[in-house]
């Protein structure tokens, strides 16, 4: 089967290969691959990025958003059948005993590796996975969409589990990506007055954000955000600042547009070299939290599919480009303007 691979450490090296199908063991199902989208980890992946902890199992098969249908049922799979439309969580090898995989959060079990940088991912024909980390799709819910469950379902966790967001609150998004797009749904859903940033190179994403229920949109190099955002919250700063960008300055303006007390979610991956040492004094000062946020968990990911059949979370607006798995260069190295997720397909 064709799979799109990371062949080398370093810098590229991706190829689009043939490799042997997969076989669906006791307890996990073999999903035919619809669309699998690229992430923004992804890139940093190919722009040779590696977590100290873990070294890339190369070469592997990249990928961790996926949908597709079931193509084969392993012997103990009690709740799927062949054509079943699915999606499903990243992780592999969770032990199922563990209080972390009780808990349903199987991607902090000891044992769970992660699909697309720990072991072989979604970016190929096929991918076996086990039973319960995958997910039916609810009908009104196209395949597309489905590629988008992942990422939606880290927005989600971010805003819904990290934090408690009130209506009255005012919650700054920084940075208008894929990811930012999707918090700012989630802050929609909880009431909050939102307002969403990004460069002006970005527009067409900042005019999604608008149709998508941002309040304010602003152009941060065009204007002074920090002041824009202590004009909307009389003086005091904002409530809770999403940073969705990974980028120095952006991170050091998130602090200086934060309340006395106020809340900083940082859920970007970065492999910049950089330091925002002297922002962190003014979050000190101030008395602010920050709170990282990364992955998810089993109920995680039934909010989220919850949310996206009643329409509340739109993602089909996002897929802004679709290649196949052949012409993976052009996917990874697609620039346009208005660009925002990119699926990829065989
Ligand atoms: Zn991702
Ligand atoms: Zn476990």
């Amino acid at each position: 089967m064709k799979a799109v691979q990371k062949l080398e450490h370093g810098v590229g090296y991706l190829g689009c290969v043939a490799v042997e199908e997969p076989k669906p063991t006791y307890g996990s199902v073999k999903i035919k691959i619809e669309f699998c989208g690229i992430c923004g980890s992804d890139l940093h992946i190919v722009g040779g990025f590696e977590t100290p902890t873990s070294p890339l199992p190369i070469p592997f098969t990249m990928g961790h958003e996926y949908s597709g249908t079931i193509a084969e049922i392993g012997e103990g799979v009690t709740q799927f059948k062949v054509g079943d439309r699915v999606t499903g969580i990243v992780t592999k090898g969770f032990c199922g005993k563990c209080r972390s995989c009780l808990m349903g959060d199987i991607g902090r079990c000891q044992d769970a590796i992660n699909i697309g940088y720990e072991c072989d991912g979604a970016m190929a024909e096929y991918i076996c996975m086990p039973e319960g980390a995958t997910f039916k799709l609810p009908d009104n819910v196209s395949l597309e969409e489905g590629a988008l469950v992942e990422p939606a379902a880290v927005a989600a966790h971010a805003v819904l589990e990290n934090v408690d967001i009130k209506p009255t609150d005012t919650v700054v998004v920084m940075g208008a990506g894929p990811i930012g797009l999707l918090v700012l749904q989630f802050i929609k859903a909880c009431g909050a007055k939102t307002i969403l940033a990004d460069i002006s190179s970005a527009n067409a994403r900042l005019e999604l954000g608008k149709k998508l229920g941002a309040d304010y949109t602003f152009e941060n190099d065009k204007c002074n955000v920090i002041q824009e955002v202590r004009a909307l919250t009389f003086g005091k700063g904002a409530d809770f600042v999403f940073e969705c960008t990974g980028v120095d300055i952006v991170i050091t303006q998130s602090i200086m547009m934060t309340k006395r007390a106020g809340t900083i979610v940082e859920l970007a991956l970065t492999s910049a070299e950089g330091s925002n040492i002297k922002a962190y004094i003014v979050a000190v000062m101030q008395n602010m939290r920050i709170q990282f946020s990364y992955g998810h968990n089993l109920g995680t990911w039934q909010k989220t599919l919850q949310m996206m059949a009643d329409g509340r979370i739109n993602t089909k607006d996002l897929v802004t480009h679709k290649f196949k798995f052949e012409d993976f260069d052009e996917a990874f190295e697609c620039n346009d303007a208005n660009k925002i997720k990119v699926l990829l397909h065989p």
